[in-house]
């Protein structure tokens, strides 16, 4: 029991670590602390790795994801960075979509940037919540969030690191088709 109990406070010991290295992480981002080194990268690149990091989590609901970006998607942005963003929005497409729901990642040119969409078939979000749950701490209050673990701290990360590169993310909802982050 000693044992156990030990094992339980290391745990929240190492998830209190993970939230305070979020907050520095953002408040770095927010104050523009942070050096992006931007380097040429293969979008799909990024995708298939993350997907392939995350597919034991997808397997274990039944979640099938899909991308199709294409090789030539190639920008400047911080690897390490972009890999954070989309581990956080496909994280949590996986963990705000019921069993047997999809997953797809799509990229297109627009005049001067690359807009990438990543859908779900999951809980999707109110719209009156769509601008606040880019700010820290905050979860929307709904029946499935109740099983669901997390600080809320994911998407303001992701917020600040797009817009650290010049970059905007928004958010619709899908009527009875889940989430969409772009
Ligand atoms: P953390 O990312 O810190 O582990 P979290 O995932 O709850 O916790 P955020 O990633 O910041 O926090 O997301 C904020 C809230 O936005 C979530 O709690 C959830 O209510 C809502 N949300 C985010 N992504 C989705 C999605 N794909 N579908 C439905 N709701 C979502
Ligand atoms: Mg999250």
């Amino acid at each position: 029991d000693v044992i156990k109990n030990l094992e339980k406070i290391n745990h929240h010991a190492d998830e209190l670590v993970d939230l305070i290295n979020d907050l520095l992480d953002i408040s770095r981002l927010e104050s523009g602390k942070t050096i992006i080194r931007f380097e040429p990268i293969s979008l799909k690149n990024i995708a298939d790795k993350v997907i392939d990091m995350l597919s034991v989590q997808c397997k274990d609901k039944g979640i099938e994801v899909s991308s199709n970006i294409q090789e030539e998607f190639v920008i400047n942005v911080d690897r390490v960075q972009i890999e954070r963003v989309f581990i956080n929005l496909i994280g949590n497409a996986i963990k705000f979509t019921p069993p047997q729901g999809k997953i797809m990642l799509t990229a297109h040119s627009k005049k001067d940037f690359v807009q990438i969409d990543i859908a779900d078939t999951g809980i999707g979000i109110p719209s009156e919540a769509q601008e606040s749950i880019f700010e820290e701490f905050y979860r929307v209050d709904n029946a499935i969030k109740q099983d669901t673990k997390g600080t809320g701290l994911g998407l303001s990360l992701v917020k600040n690191i797009v817009e650290a590169h010049g970059g905007t993310i928004w958010v619709k909802r899908k009527p009875q088709e889940g989430a969409v982050f772009s």
